[in-house]
């Protein structure tokens, strides 16, 4: 296989943040590496824009010492120094009148112009504002916007509002990085490109679908932070909700941005309300010992959760009966991201009830090893009757498409590519923001009014034994969590 590179057109690329730790350890590693790839020509530039005074030689060893510590094995000390040399910095405060000008007159010109805000979404409004105030917020202009998109519905909305005084929706970025993974493409690769697995994606065959983003870390040094988040807040608003669009909605007629997008939000509209049966909320805890999610907090009284499990119903006639469990934690026993499709089994066994009972599953695995498996029920080899036994099919992408699928672009790289092509596809949607917040808030209010504590549980297992419940309570059960 040989891999294409398209190059984009030449751009100026300002980031907001450029010092920060985002920047350094994601935004221009991934610029760097696709500007090792080629896709980067001509005068293309790159300014960072931050609080802190730098000259463009300070910020270009800054960045050059990011590359060699965030992504080492693509570290090359002479392509670096030709990638740093497209970069510029400008000293600009958000909320005052520092640089402005300056920054204005870098990137005036008539070519793509994308602005990232890595910053606190404090600053998104009045970023926006002295954009357009120093006339830099024209139709050449794109602005792209981290995580987390708002707290709740009425900050999602202040934040959508803020961007759509200045801007288009059509200028707006707003970057998850889930849907920049390859398998995540891939997904809808499988689900419209091939004949198979569409007529069976509904809830005549299909019994449940399980989601779960399992991390071994903690909260780390973001404890202050996480704690007003949460997991709900910190993941299944954003991450999980596009997971699960993506395998729930319905075929969209183009693979275009608006028409991706439309389908993605007649799901959320769809979920159903969470009832409190059917979520287990958890926190990590070693009985007195280390790590423990209320000292890595500083705050014994804390109620957010480091780990969630829920049942969501999605009221629409392909969904309605087939549940999806939702589940994501930290200090888990494994690194690990997937979705399985677990298939209805077959109507009637003409084996008898000796050869056990199986079911297909089609594995979407986001980390390690990005792939997909379907599980296949096929005839143990050998003598001895009709013994069943379920294999996987593996379609994992290394192994089929040669070595050149180990090197597909990471999600930023890919997302900020989108950005400079104008392609919004793989992003979402301010509607879309706003309807997972409508869905999620009764859910965090209802938790909070009842004050509900979350259930404690050991660091490295699969989270409280509420969450096993939830599943044994259906005649389910989670698949286990593994590298
Ligand atoms: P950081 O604290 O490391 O960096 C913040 C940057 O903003 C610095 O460059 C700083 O100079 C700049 N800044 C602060 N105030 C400013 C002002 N008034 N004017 C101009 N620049 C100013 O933060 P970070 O970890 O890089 O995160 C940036 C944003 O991205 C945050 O909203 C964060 O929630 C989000 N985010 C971060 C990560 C991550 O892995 N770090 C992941 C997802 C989302």
């Amino acid at each position: 296989m040989v891999s294409r590179v398209i190059p984009v057109d030449t751009f100026d690329l300002v980031i907001f943040g450029g010092t920060g730790d985002l920047a350094r350890r994601k935004i221009l590693p991934a610029l760097y590496r696709r500007f090792c790839s080629g896709q980067m020509e001509g005068d293309s530039r790159i300014i960072g824009a931050a609080r802190s005074d730098h000259t463009a030689e300070e910020f270009q060893q800054l960045i050059a010492e990011g590359i060699k510590e965030f992504d080492p094995k693509a570290y090359d000390a002479e392509k670096v120094a030709e990638f740093t040399s497209h970069l510029d910095y400008v000293h600009v405060d958000a909320l005052g009148e520092t640089g402005w000008k300056a920054l204005a007159e870098k990137v005036s010109g008539d070519r793509v112009r994308a602005f990232y805000f890595s910053v606190a979404p404090s600053l998104f409004g009045a970023l926006a504002e002295r954009l357009h105030t120093h006339g830099m917020a024209d139709s050449n202009t794109r602005i792209v916007v981290e995580k987390p998109f708002g707290h709740d519905l009425a900050s999602a909305r202040a934040l959508n509002q803020d961007l759509a005084a200045h801007f288009d929706e059509s200028q707006v970025y707003r970057i998850d990085h889930y849907l920049g993974k390859e398998t995540v493409q891939n997904l809808m690769a499988v689900r419209f490109g091939n004949m198979l697995f569409e007529p069976l994606w509904n809830a005549q065959y299909v019994d449940h679908i399980q989601i779960t983003v399992a991390e071994t870390v903690g909260v780390g040094g973001r404890g202050e932070y996480y704690d007003k988040s949460g997991a709900m807040r910190d993941m299944v608003q954003n991450h999980l909700m596009q997971l699960l669009c993506l395998i729930a909605m319905e075929p969209p007629a183009r693979f275009e941005p608006d028409a991706v997008r439309d389908e993605k939000l007649k799901v959320i509209r769809a979920l159903e309300a969470v009832p409190a049966d059917d979520i287990v909320r958890g926190q990590y805890s070693a009985a007195g010992k280390q790590p423990n999610y209320l000292d890595d907090v500083g705050d014994p009284t804390s109620r957010t959760e480091s780990f969630i499990a829920m049942k969501v119903k999605i009221s629409n006639w392909r969904w309605a009966g087939t549940p999806l469990y939702l589940r994501t934690g930290k200090k888990l026993k494994a690194r690990t991201s997937e979705i399985a499709v677990v298939f209805k089994q077959t109507p009637h066994s003409i084996f008898g009830p000796e050869s056990g009972s199986h079911r297909n599953i089609l594995t979407i695995r986001l980390q390690p090893n990005e792939g997909m498996d379907l599980g296949v029920t096929i005839k143990e080899p050998g003598p001895g009757g009709m013994r069943l036994v379920d294999v996987p099919l593996d379609m994992t992408f290394a192994e089929a498409l040669g070595p050149d699928a180990e090197d597909v672009p990471d999600a930023y790289e890919r997302l900020i590519m989108d950005v400079i092509r104008g392609n919004q596809t793989l992003f979402m949607r301010g509607d879309e923001v706003e309807a997972a917040w409508a869905w999620a808030d009764p859910i965090i209010d209802g938790w909070e009014q009842r004050g509900d504590r979350p259930m404690p549980y050991d660091p490295g297992s699969t989270g409280p034994e509420e969450s096993m419940m939830l599943m044994h309570k259906d005649g389910r059960r989670w698949r286990e969590i593994k590298t």
